[in-house]
């Protein structure tokens, strides 16, 4: 199944839960704008490689169009549709200002130079600005992109249109970066955990993780979840995995993969015992976190997770058929759209800041961005109760009556 058509799933159940009207259906599902771009680039060998660059803008009906840009081989129309209909509810479960949009380039980033890079980046800049611009689209990082790639961006925008901070998010703090957007996202989803086990009349005391992929969401989730006292009981990269039953060094792990290695190939120094990377989703802890890529978790090994918990970093980790087998197993999940929004909430604060040319320190960001996650968390478990249906399907219709209530009012349905 397609990426666009699972998330067409979840949008058409949580349409029974509101009942909604037949006439939002396609305004709300289908994309206000595709772009899509020829992204030529001269290599440092004297050819030309030409890749596809997309933005796809799904909704504007609650503020800007909102969402990161991903450079990874795979990025295809269908995938970034998916994603910027995701951005659209998570922005609006997390009551912030904005729509949803995302973009992507089908590059493998690791192929190029860092000056290929930039060009890249700056020529695919040059071909979305016309849809870009702080009160009507604002890109940030995403798979495979950085403040680094942000800074391009930024720059590439500002020399057409004037210093404009607010064009992107995630920049480098040097200028305009808001101190703890960079480790929004995985601060967000321990965030999440916190208030769900909260609920329950838990803690994090011991609790054990395992994190599937160990990027910027994975290695900021795994970092808080030990400050707030859990343990890391396996982590995987994309060239294997490690264990250790008693806890993980998250720190060491975290330097290796800061080095450009893989936790798999540092064991020995990690003193940990090797895993292959897939194992990780299937491995007995108490909470599983997939922080990499979509469609990880599928009908074929839903049945052999182990976790109690699955808190999703990722985008669209889950496929409908493996979410409705965890369901019915009383595996609990933290949705995508809720789980993984410190992110945009960062990003958020970010673009706020800019505009207003002020910034707050980061004990500040983090204490707000724990607010706001715990809100999420309240109103989609509160929602859940209420409708009698799993977290997933009450944050999308949460979500979607906000949207459908500004859309209406708004003119456009
Ligand atoms: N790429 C992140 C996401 O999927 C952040 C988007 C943003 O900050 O705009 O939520």
């Amino acid at each position: 199944m397609r990426a666009d058509e699972m998330v067409n799933r979840y949008f058409a159940e949580a349409a029974e839960t509101i009942d909604l009207g037949d006439e939002f259906h396609e305004v709300l599902q289908t994309s206000y704008r595709e772009t899509d771009v020829q992204v030529p680039v001269h290599l440092d060998n004297g050819g030309l490689a030409v890749y596809r660059g997309y933005r796809v803008q799904h909704n504007g009906a609650r503020g800007p169009y909102k969402g990161g840009i991903r450079y990874h081989p795979a990025v295809d129309i269908n995938e970034v549709r998916a994603l910027a209909s995701l951005m659209t509810w998570k922005t609006a479960l997390l009551d912030l200002p904005f729509g949803g949009a995302k973009g992507g380039v089908n590059v493998d980033p690791g192929d190029l130079s860092e000056r290929e890079l930039e060009a890249l980046t700056r020529r695919f800049t040059a071909s979305i600005s016309h849809v870009l611009g702080p009160y009507r689209d604002v890109p940030a990082p995403d798979m495979n992109t950085n403040p680094q790639v942000m800074a391009w961006l930024m720059d590439a925008y500002s020399a057409k249109e004037g210093y404009t901070p607010a064009i992107v998010t995630g920049k480098p703090i040097a200028f305009g970066g808001a101190p703890g957007r960079r480790e929004a996202t995985g601060r967000g989803v321990m965030y999440c955990l916190e208030r769900a086990l909260e609920r329950q009349g838990r803690t994090l005391d011991g609790v054990r993780i395992a994190i599937q992929g160990f990027g910027n969401v994975g290695t900021w989730a795994a970092r808080t979840a030990v400050e707030m006292g859990a343990t890391v009981i396996a982590v995987s990269d994309i060239g294997g995995g490690v264990r250790r039953d008693d806890g993980l060094d998250v720190d060491a792990c975290c330097a290796v993969v800061a080095a450009g290695r893989s936790v798999a190939d540092a064991v020995d120094e990690l003193d940990a015992d090797p895993l292959a990377g897939g194992d990780v989703l299937t491995i007995d802890c108490d909470v599983l976190i997939p922080a990499a890529l979509g469609e990880v978790i599928t009908a074929e090994n839903a049945e052999d997770v182990r976790a109690e918990w699955i808190v999703e970093g990722a985008n669209n980790p889950t496929t409908p058929d493996a979410d409705m087998l965890l369901h019915a197993r009383g595996v609990q999940i933290i949705p995508d759209i809720l789980a993984n929004g410190g992110g945009v909430t960062g990003s958020y604060f970010e673009w706020t800041q800019n505009i207003q040319q002020f910034r707050w320190d980061e004990e500040e960001f983090n204490k707000r961005l724990r607010k706001r996650m715990r809100t999420g968390v309240d109103t989609t478990l509160d929602a859940a109760e209420r409708w009698g249906v799993r977290p997933r399907r009450a944050a999308f219709a949460v979500a979607m009556e906000r949207v459908a209530e500004a859309a209406h009012m708004r003119g456009y349905v």
